[in-house]
């Protein structure tokens, strides 16, 4: 089947001055792998085809196919082909969420799925591009460091990390070059969920666990989380390399790297200056005279989640086993807040059981709260895994109808206009959570 470019379709409301969005969701299909055929050889062959998806990215749907039972459709808001590029993927998934980011916005970017569909490579791009690949490779000009025939398909397959660090960068460098005197701070901290105990994987004397707090002025957030200053794209992915080799992974036999754990980037960027300086997203105007000095934080957390399975087809044992049913547990908790809050639930009609999980606790305000959230479901093709995929493009769907209410992090500082700034800025905020 001839698969089209993926279309861009912004979610209703989702201009930056938008309060409440929702969850914009995409679903990748990945291309069939080795696994798939040695799956395909050892079936009986019952039935024309081993593929049960059909994808047409034009409409943003996928066609499930049960053969001699039924087909049912999906809508999403978009659907990324086999042959989709890890650069289509960006497009669809992260750029304008970045952008939103860079604006003062918290962002989300969640990549969900069967394990082995293709969550990491998406978010990180193919292992073997970590192992060997350079961390030179992010920078604009490969060919000062290696032969361009060597980088340039490698470069190809980065995934959303290296591509996010390069568009963070490349935007704060175009932005201070007008000299006007903003300043910009980014820092990068890494954890991982493994088996209900949080670690900071930049810092791995931590593997004790981190707990969960919150406060009013900070929200949720892991106490002890290591955060560091970064400089660059390089430094970004020195970092990632570092916190990669400290993720919990192994082999079973429907992936050959298997994500053990939930993975979490925390990427913060804040950006000061004149308040005429930092543009004002929510009107597209100035604030002329306020104060010396708007800080704005935005807080992009990249989520690469460990892959529900099966156990009686990973061949799961012992520690494996016992891995597999906390994977499963908080991935059956993250779909049943997004259930709950896709049928109206955190509105007092429904409870949201964001505590049944360390995941679903630090993602409260991806799922609800102020943030704005992409979800990149994944599938594979294969009819051996169509109960999977059926359950993933039916989470992939009930998120659309999750709403969430993100609004821009700023703060006065200073001047003789700070106080009444600070006042209008309260009442503004008072005015949305309303
Ligand atoms: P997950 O993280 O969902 O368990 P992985 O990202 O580890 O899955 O992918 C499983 C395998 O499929 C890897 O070998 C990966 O390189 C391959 N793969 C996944 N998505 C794609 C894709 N879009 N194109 C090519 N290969 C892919
Ligand atoms: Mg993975």
């Amino acid at each position: 089947m001839e698969v089209r470019p993926a279309r861009r379709r912004p979610p209703r409301g989702s201009s930056p001055s938008a309060r409440n969005t929702r969850i914009r969701v995409t679903v990748r299909v990945r291309p069939r792998i080795a696994e798939d055929e040695e799956v395909a050889a050892t079936q009986p062959a019952l039935t024309l085809s081993d593929e049960c998806i059909e994808e047409d990215p034009e409409r943003a749907a996928i066609l499930l196919r049960r053969p001699y039972y039924d087909t049912r459709e999906f809508s999403l808001d978009c659907v990324l082909g086999r042959r989709a590029s890890q650069a289509q993927t960006y497009e669809a998934v992260a750029r304008g969420l970045v952008d939103d980011v860079l604006n003062g916005f918290n962002g989300t970017i969640l990549a969900y799925g069967q394990t082995g569909t293709g969550k990491t490579h998406t978010i990180y791009g193919p292992l073997s591009y970590w192992r060997k690949a350079p961390s030179q490779l992010a920078r604009a000009e490969p060919s000062r460091f290696a032969p361009v025939q060597d980088l340039q398909p490698r470069l190809e397959l980065s995934g959303i990390v290296t591509r996010a660090a390069m568009q963070v960068f490349a935007a704060i460098e175009e932005l201070q070059s007008t000299g006007d005197g903003r300043s910009f701070n980014v820092s990068l901290s890494s954890l991982q969920i493994y088996q209900e105990t949080i670690s900071d994987l930049l810092n791995p004397s931590t593997s004790a666990g981190l707990a969960i707090r919150e406060d009013p002025s900070h929200g949720i957030f892991v106490e002890g989380l290591s955060e560091h200053a970064v400089h660059s794209p390089d430094h970004v992915l020195e970092l990632v390399e570092e916190s990669a080799t400290n993720r919990a992974t192994c082999s079973t036999s429907m992936n050959r790297s298997s994500s053990r754990s939930h993975a979490m980037l925390l990427l913060r960027v804040e950006h000061s200056g004149p308040p005429d300086q930092v543009e004002d997203a929510e009107g597209g105007g100035v604030k002329r005279g306020a104060s010396p000095v708007a800080i704005r934080r935005g807080l992009l957390n990249i989520v690469d989640l460990a892959g529900s399975e099966r156990v009686c087809k990973s061949g799961s044992e012992g520690t494996r086993l016992e891995e597999a049913k906390r994977i499963n547990k908080s991935i059956a908790s993250l779909g049943n807040c997004i259930a709950a809050l896709a049928s109206g639930g955190g509105k007092g009609s429904a409870h949201v059981p964001f505590r049944d999980s360390k995941l679903t606790r630090l993602l409260t305000d991806s799922l609800g709260g102020n943030t704005k959230t992409s979800l990149c479901a994944t599938i594979g093709p294969s009819l051996h895994n169509y109960d999977e995929t059926f359950c993933t493009l039916l989470l992939a769907t009930r998120a659309m109808a999750v709403k969430t209410h993100a609004r821009i992090n700023e703060r006065i500082e200073g001047g003789a206009g700070g106080a009444a700034a600070r006042e209008a800025l309260l009442m503004q905020m008072r005015a949305l959570q309303d």
